[in-house]
């Protein structure tokens, strides 16, 4: 099911980094927008002054934007639902507040955090759920005039009314129902006059018209809680749809201990755009027979409400991997030369020092089935064109079991104008190896590796041996095989 027009929002709160739990949120509320032809709004809840930073509102969106989400109002785009961010929309609340209080549904509450904090102590010691007791609830004017006297600023808490069933339909849950005897009243505007989460989410959800919110299980209890408020304010609410928690490998919560990283150490590290969200497009939502990986405007056009699972999405690292692999077979040699040539690495090199301009493209043809991360062409840019004279563990056994005779026969095979096939032929001749015999000493001597673990990201095998050989040119090749023959000959000495 998709609504028509739906307007849907990401609301984030800059107090930190996009990572891969609440980009998936971005990410369903986009693909809903965009497969119903509606809007996407991007707004920031920066009320909380101590948390948020500014910097955070600018590494978000750049962000979203590298991932392809972009949104039809929001910061550097404001329209008329806006402004975008909380902290420029006092004058839209501060009517709101007055109402509220005005109608007595709505109270100013003087308890100190440490009064607060012993009450709930002693609830739980009675085994009662921590719950505002109502101190404040019912001061007379007088009552209220003193403390504002004293200097005492207050909170504003919203009277929520006893005996109450709300119930709704969630998005992906179905029928919920919760009782206002188990919510407390709860504060919506803190001391200092900003507007608190619970307000200032529900009534800008109303105000700017959003229609459709998705947002993580962690917010259930608070829907009731919004959906009261929004009552009393006459506000239409959206409808809620609640999406299971991303689980790490361990089965918890995804968090930064189990797996979560953030948008921006997943870019640096080199995942690509189209992986990131191909593999959160499949946490929590189970696509009809899934084809692979999918632009954006395919997972809107598949997106669908009723494939939303409420099931926990267990976030799997190797999953995010395929999608890379998938993401890079999709991309063009061009495409994959810019991923690629701006990285350094630890050892001080970067790929574009080792890679010459001219054979750029030559170069990410040739590794492009064997790398899954930029890491990968970087070892294989070294192999191939740094002159290390450098031989791994693996390989110098191989080229020691081989011995000087094979590399002799090798430099015999060779002449500056061989092509693979031919050299190979010959070799085979020569020496009557073929196969693993003939190749893995060769691979060991001309690019000093063999597959190894260790070293790169789902690393195989090597890139075929013909399609490296003419990057690596004659003189190269004379070398390496001379390198080779030495290192066995040296050995024996
Ligand atoms: N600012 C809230 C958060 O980041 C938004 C919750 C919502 O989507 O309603 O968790």
């Amino acid at each position: 099911m998709i609504p028509s027009a739906p307007v849907t929002r990401f609301a984030p709160s800059p107090t930190g980094e996009l990572h891969l739990g609440n980009v998936r949120t971005a990410l369903f509320n986009w693909l809903l927008a965009r497969a119903g032809k509606g809007r996407f709004l991007l707004r920031i809840e920066d009320t909380d002054r101590e948390r948020s930073e500014e910097r955070f509102v600018g590494q978000l969106v750049e962000d979203l934007r590298w991932l392809g989400l972009d949104w039809d109002e929001g910061p550097e785009r404001e329209g008329a639902a806006g402004p975008c961010r909380q902290s420029a929309r006092d004058d839209l609340y501060r009517p709101l507040f007055e109402r509220l209080e005005a109608a007595g549904l709505a109270y100013p509450c003087f308890c100190t955090p440490e009064a607060l904090a012993r009450a709930r102590t002693a609830q739980m010691a009675d085994g009662r759920p921590p719950r505002y007791p109502g101190t404040c609830a019912r001061l007379t004017p007088e009552q209220r005039a003193e403390r504002l006297a004293e200097g005492r600023r207050p909170t504003l808490r919203f009277r929520v009314p006893p005996g109450r069933e709300i119930g709704f339909e969630d998005l992906v849950r179905g029928p919920q129902v919760f009782a206002s005897d188990d919510i407390g009243d709860f504060v919506i505007r803190r001391a200092d006059g900003s507007a608190a989460f619970f307000f200032g989410n529900a009534v800008d959800d109303a105000l700017m018209g959003v229609t459709h919110v998705l947002r993580g299980e962690d917010h259930l209890a608070n829907t009731p809680r919004q959906l009261l408020l929004l009552e009393a304010l006459e506000l239409v609410a959206p409808a809620y749809g609640h999406l299971p928690l991303i689980l790490g490998e361990d089965g918890a919560p995804l968090s930064k201990r189990n797996g979560s990283e953030t948008i921006r150490a997943l870019r640096d590290t080199g995942y690509l755009p189209a992986a990131i969200v191909n593999h959160l497009a499949r946490l929590g939502q189970a696509l009809a027979d899934d084809p692979g990986l999918l632009s954006l405007e395919v997972l809107a056009a598949r997106f669908d409400l009723d494939r939303l699972g409420r099931s926990p999405a267990r976030h799997d690292p190797q999953q995010l991997l395929h999608w890379q692999k998938a993401a890079i077979a999709a991309a063009t040699d061009a495409e994959l030369w810019d991923w690629l040539r701006g990285r350094c690495f630890a050892d001080g090199h970067c790929i574009e020092d080792l890679v010459p301009p001219e054979r750029a493209l030559e170069f990410v043809h040739a590794v492009r089935d064997n790398i899954t991360l930029p890491v990968d062409a970087h070892v294989w840019a070294g192999d191939l064109f740094a002159e290390t004279g450098h031989h791994a563990p693996d390989a110098r056994a191989e080229i020691l079991a081989a011995g000087a005779g094979f590399f002799a026969q090798a430099l015999a095979c060779f002449d500056a104008g061989s092509g693979f096939r031919d050299f190979t032929r010959d070799l085979s001749a020569a020496t009557g190896r073929k196969g693993r015999a003939l190749y893995l000493p060769l691979r060991a001597a001309l690019t000093g590796e063999l597959a190894d673990p260790e070293r790169g990201s789902l690393w195989r095998e090597g890139p075929e041996l013909g399609r490296l050989w003419p990057l690596l040119g004659p003189e190269r090749i004379a070398r390496r095989l001379r390198l080779a023959r030495d290192v066995c000959l040296n050995e024996r000495e």
